[in-house]
């Protein structure tokens, strides 16, 4: 899309919606291309089911100069640009497609993005954002609202988005599903508590995977950390109350290094006052480049700044432990080469996906107007990343891989069963050329009857027993399953069976789950999104 008067271009690509609503950032970089946008909605449909939670992929960039170059005003007319233009066709929305910040966007931007989507909303007389339970409610919430519309306001205030906290507040009984149109919104502007700093924090919760898993002890260890922003700080930070040494860390201004360990909070003082948002400058440490960095023999190498960062340079890696925060820092050459020298690598869609975990969170208390303690989000946070690191382990010793093969073969495999489970449930209820002339259920064509048995024999025997499921596909799968036995009224024996069959291993991978984590909340929610009767047999 053409904003700002032509003179900016604006992306946004879906990827994958078969397991739930698309899910992705969108950064603003000189750099930004379809392409690139392309290749992170990709990894976004991976990530979210690596996550285990029930959204497809999705990812937005607007090529503009990072930092300083746009002016605030003028950035905010850009990004209100950009939310409007999507909300009106029909690309984002709460069960729709939801962004969130990455490069170079923030929980600002994100405040700016929803107030106009709520303005557009209210503009439009659209009154569908709220379930209030309570028509006159709604009513008057729509009218206060449109009052805002007679009182002047500047791009960078988010009035819209300010009475939406005060409604809600008031009449805690409604729900505005407006508010979960986007993630990473200001903690007090409907953002969740722990959502800044989730990415980095799972990734640090990976890296002391990797740690323990590889048998290094965090007191004494060395780190160094390419990338301190949003997913960069919060290691960096942990490590060092962990003892950790972290020695040496770079941004796009420059490196500092310190072979005694950097003082963190001096770093940070320094970034956030005299450095104005940057490394350089820093007293404490001596200047390193980003190929220097990633030649010190370091336990750990953190990757938190943007893509390719190690491609051929890989033959100089000495870190035991690669630690991917960034989207894609090492290119399969890369790969291959630290991989080959036995480096271990916890890859990008298992070791950063905090972030997106603590969105769907986020997303979950919009939607239900709750807010939840942050003790509780880092627990759920903690629980999912060890969990995840575990299952992968599990794939890559079974089936002797890598962690980034093991972690792709997991993401593929539940969105190639929530997928096919999709496809079965379309080929039954929409016309479908192989539908015999009269249309649905008793009257499927034998044609259509062995398409449908062919499928559902590869879901059962195949995908279903080499894939390892999260409790959200198998939601997905047990819905279609539904749709297909009783909406359309299947009298065919053979099927039948294999969707029994089916069914009978979803339940019994699902009731695995609830005895493993019996009180999970999110499994709680997963499980209360089931079909009664299944329900009843966990
Ligand atoms: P950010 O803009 O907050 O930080 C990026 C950091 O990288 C900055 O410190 C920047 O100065 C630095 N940098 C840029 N070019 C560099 C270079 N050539 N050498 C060294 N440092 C350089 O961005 P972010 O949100 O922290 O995202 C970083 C990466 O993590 C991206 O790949 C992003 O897609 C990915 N990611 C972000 C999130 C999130 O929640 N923000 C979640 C998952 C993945």
């Amino acid at each position: 899309m053409r904003l700002s008067e032509d003179e900016i271009i604006g992306y946004r690509v879906h990827h994958n919606s078969a397991r739930g609503p698309a899910k992705g950032g969108f950064r603003e970089h000189p750099e930004v291309s379809l392409n690139e946008v392309r290749a992170l909605a990709i990894w976004m449909t991976w990530k979210c089911a690596v996550a285990g939670i029930p959204y497809g992929g999705s990812k937005g960039g607007i090529i503009a100069k990072p930092d300083g170059s746009l002016l605030d005003r003028k950035d905010a007319l850009v990004i209100r640009e950009y939310s409007r233009d999507l909300k009106s066709r029909n690309a984002i929305g709460p069960h729709l497609d939801i962004p969130a910040p990455d490069v170079n966007t923030n929980a600002t931007k994100m405040a700016w993005f929803v107030d106009e989507y709520l303005k557009s909303s209210i503009e439009n007389r659209d009154s569908s954002d709220w379930l209030t339970g309570d028509a006159a409610l709604t009513d008057k919430i729509m009218n206060d609202f449109r009052l805002l519309h007679t009182q002047p306001s500047f791009p960078m205030e988010t009035p819209y988005l300010d009475k939406c906290m005060e409604v809600l507040k008031k009449y805690p009984e409604a729900k505005c599903q407006a508010l979960a149109v986007v993630t990473g919104k200001p903690a007090d502007k409907g953002g969740s508590l722990g959502r800044g700093e989730s990415t980095g924090r799972g990734v640090f919760i990976a890296l002391k995977k990797a740690a323990a898993y590889k048998n290094i002890k965090l007191k004494g260890a060395t780190a160094a950390i390419q990338g301190f922003g949003n997913v960069g700080r919060p290691p960096a930070k942990f490590l060092h109350d962990a003892g950790v040494k972290v020695v040496a860390i770079t941004d796009a201004s420059g490196g500092i290094y310190n072979p005694s360990g950097l003082d963190i909070d001096a770093v940070l003082e320094h970034v956030d006052t005299t450095g104005a948002g940057f490394l350089k400058g820093f007293e404490g440490g001596r200047e390193i480049t980003n190929d220097g960095i990633f030649a010190l023999d370091v336990d750990f190498l953190v990757l938190a700044a943007l893509e390719n960062a190690i491609d051929r340079n890989a033959y100089g890696v000495k870190a035991k432990v690669i630690v991917e925060g960034a989207n894609g820092p090492v290119t399969p050459e890369g790969d291959r080469i630290v991989t080959g020298k036995g480096t271990f690598i916890a890859p990008d869609i298992s070791t950063n996906l905090g972030g997106v975990f603590v969105s769907y969170l986020e997303w979950i208390q919009n939607l239900k107007n709750e807010r939840w303690d942050l003790d509780k989000i880092n627990r759920l946070l903690e629980d999912n990343i060890c969990m995840i690191f575990d299952d992968i382990i599990k794939i890559s010793q079974e089936r002797k891989i890598e962690m980034r093969t093991a972690a792709s073969i997991m993401a593929i495999g539940r969105v190639a069963v929530a997928e096919l489970s999709k496809e079965i449930a379309e080929m039954v209820i929409t016309s479908h050329p192989h539908l015999s002339k009269e249309g649905k259920g008793k009257t499927l064509s034998e044609d259509t009857l062995e398409v449908l048995r062919n499928y559902l024999t590869y879901l059962r025997d195949d995908l279903m027993k080499r894939t390892p499921l999260d409790y959200w596909t198998l939601v997905v799968l047990i819905s279609n399953m539904e749709s297909v036995l009783y909406t359309h009224n299947i009298s065919d024996e053979s099927i039948i069976e294999l969707i029994k069959d089916i069914y009978t291993e979803a339940t019994r991978l699902f009731a695995a789950f609830v005895k493993a984590k019996p009180d999970n909340d999110d499994l709680l929610m997963a499980m209360a999104s089931l079909p009664e009767n299944v329900r009843k047999q966990l």
